[in-house]
């Protein structure tokens, strides 16, 4: 029910944690985050984040590119491992998503018939098996996603890493909010501007049916029919 994003210089952790706290309004029923620290840190488990955040308690956390999820179950009960990120099978991709994959059905039983293996009862897992499927040496990660998203029926706010791409977020949304947070190497996501604010003001709503590269220093916006885009970018008024 609420994303959260960061690539830049900060404790990713530190960031995602503090703005899964602000979406909290939102209501969930699990929580998660993964980081990119040498491969994807995967910290995931029903509940609060408060929860996760007595679970991880121990866990290293350092990595300045990361992603969190609360999850509101639609696919899948609410438990440790249908809560996301989740990860393609070779384990070098993880998504977070909000919204439903109405056609996941159809797709799993395809990427199951090519040997995929799945370890939830998410709708959500089906889409990064489906860019796993997509990805070849040819084929960079911002054009698996656009290619997978160019499958899928329903409504979404994603954000996907790459263990192979650590320099990169890739956020997409149709349906569900999305805002982009603009700040000097540094990039934020999340659902709404509240977890943004406090670190800067120039925000990118994303628009339906657009997808985005973020890099420390870059931002790339195309259509997902692969038309590129030029993001606006606007002051937030809102205080907090
Ligand atoms: N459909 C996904 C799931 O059940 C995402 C739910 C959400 O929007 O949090 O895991």
């Amino acid at each position: 029910c609420g994303i959260v994003g960061y690539i830049g210089y900060r404790s990713a952790w530190d960031i995602v944690i503090k703005g899964l706290h602000r979406l909290e309004y939102r209501g969930y029923d699990s929580a998660g985050v993964a980081l990119m620290n040498g491969g994807l840190k995967i910290l995931k488990k029903a509940g609060k984040v408060s929860d996760l955040e007595a679970f991880a308690v121990d866990a290293d956390k350092t990595g300045t590119t990361g992603m969190g999820h609360t999850r509101w179950a639609t696919h899948g009960e609410p438990s440790d491992r249908n809560s996301h990120p989740h990860q393609s099978g070779d384990g070098k991709l993880s998504i977070i998503h909000n919204g439903i994959i109405e056609n996941y059905a159809v797709i799993k039983e395809a990427l199951i018939a090519k040997g995929h293996v799945f370890k939830s009862d998410t709708d959500t897992e089906v889409l990064i098996h489906l860019i796993e499927e997509i990805q070849t040496d040819s084929v960079d990660l911002l054009e698996a996603v656009r290619l997978a998203l160019n499958k899928v029926i329903g409504a979404y706010a994603i954000v996907v890493m790459s263990k192979d791409f650590p320099d990169q977020l890739i956020a997409a949304r149709k349906g569900s909010p999305m805002v982009i947070g603009v700040g000097e190497g540094e990039y934020f996501i999340a659902s709404d501007a509240t977890p943004i604010v406090e670190y800067t003001k120039n925000v990118i709503y994303l628009k339906d049916l657009e997808i985005a590269l973020l890099k420390r220093d870059e931002l790339i916006v195309k259509s997902i029919d692969n038309i590129i885009q030029t993001p606006y970018i606007q002051e937030l008024s809102l205080k907090l």
